[in-house]
């Protein structure tokens, strides 16, 4: 007998945990739209809209901007593997779980790997890279702008100048940043970034927009001839062949998720981009002020937290994983746990793209006082 299982009928969650959000409707009926063959000239004008769409929303005239296959991860993947060489020496900079992931994927690709970290929930400053690059110099610098671990936002500012300065590649992970807090590419002199489609854009996770400056573009062009990139699926210049003009096939893009990126990067251009950080501002402003009222603290403190994710302190004798499973199974809401050393610490709550609404605090604030009442 074969297998027999009932039609498809999930849950009706609120995804308010690290991701992914919730998607935008909008973007749900783009994605139940007929496919087109991957080099149908009706596809390839789709994806140069998306490509202009990104630019936008990354605040940058990179040419060499697209939408790498794969999540977040893959997005990680395409910019090291491109950037680096092996023996190439890279800083890390860590205070969190994606900063140490950044290390374990440029040690993957044969990197030299100096890591300064800092513990969980803080953030660098330009003198701290300076000093670690006087010290150990470096080609790439790779921080986290959004750290979803900890809730920390790291700030930009004068930051490139010291890498430059030090002759380095400045690497961001705007996988939590993009689309839902200030982030500014070519004004912040940022050469490479990667970020993912399931968190401020509104989107299914699938698709990691990636871009990369002139200066890094040179580098990879220039890289030793015999010393390929060490993934073929992640080459940029090979995926840069099918997205620029000349159009030679590479892989079978998803046409369903290139919908969906369309449609969410038109929504962030529709909404307007200062309007949308201001938004995301605003609701985790709102929660932030609801916790206090509860007597809830958030772990990072306010000039370093990050609005699109909040990281809360679990309140001493407090079943965290009970609230958490309460929250779901009563409420149909879901938030996260922490990570690592902030295990049975913190509550993760992500308030992203369109999970960012003002209802969606009041439900779990609600929810959440009912429970620890
Ligand atoms: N970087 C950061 C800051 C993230 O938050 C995540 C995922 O949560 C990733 C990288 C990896 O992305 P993905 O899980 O989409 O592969």
């Amino acid at each position: 007998m074969p297998p027999s299982y009932p039609e498809l009928n999930p849950s009706t969650r609120l995804l308010l945990g690290p991701g992914p959000s919730a998607v935008h409707p909008r973007v749900l009926r783009a994605m139940s739209t007929p496919l087109l063959g991957y080099m149908d000239p009706e596809f390839l004008t789709l994806l140069d809209e998306t490509q202009a769409l990104l630019r936008y929303v990354f605040q940058t005239s990179n040419a060499l901007t697209l939408p790498v296959s794969g999540t977040g991860m893959a997005g990680m993947e395409a910019i090291l593997a491109n950037l680096l060489e092996p023996d190439d020496k890279i800083l890390v900079c860590a205070a969190g779980y994606f900063g140490n992931r950044l290390e374990e994927v440029a040690l993957r690709h044969g990197a030299a790997v100096t890591k300064i970290e800092k513990p969980w929930g803080e953030v660098f400053a330009p003198q701290e890279i300076d000093a670690a690059l006087k010290q150990s110099p470096a080609k790439v610098v790779a921080l986290v702008h959004a750290e979803t671990s900890t809730g920390a936002l790291q700030p930009l500012e004068g930051m490139a100048e010291v890498v430059h300065r030090h002759g380095a590649l400045l690497v961001l992970d705007t996988v939590t940043s993009l689309g839902g807090v200030p982030l500014k590419l070519d004004e912040w002199g940022v050469d490479a970034t990667y970020s993912g489609t399931q968190k401020c854009l509104g989107c299914p996770p699938g698709l990691a927009p990636v871009s990369v400056s002139d200066r890094a573009g040179a580098v990879i062009r220039n890289r030793n001839a015999s010393r390929k990139p060490s993934a073929w699926y992640f080459d940029l210049e090979l995926l840069a062949k099918y997205y620029g003009p000349e159009r030679v096939y590479h892989h079978t893009v998803s046409g369903t998720l290139i919908y969906a990126l369309r449609e969410g990067a038109r929504l962030v251009a529709e909404e307007g981009l200062e309007q949308r950080w201001a938004r995301h501002r605003a609701n985790a402003e709102y929660l932030w002020d609801g916790l206090k009222e509860m007597d809830l603290t958030p772990f990072v403190p306010l000039a370093q937290r990050l609005p699109t994710l909040t990281t809360v302190r679990v309140p001493e004798g407090v079943d965290e994983a009970k609230v958490r499973g309460r929250l779901r199974d009563e409420y149909g809401i879901e938030i996260g746990a922490g990570l690592g050393p902030l295990k049975g610490q913190v509550w993760r709550v992500g308030l992203m793209g369109y999970s960012s609404r003002k209802e969606n605090v009041t439900l779990l604030l609600g929810a959440l006082g009912e429970i620890l009442k």
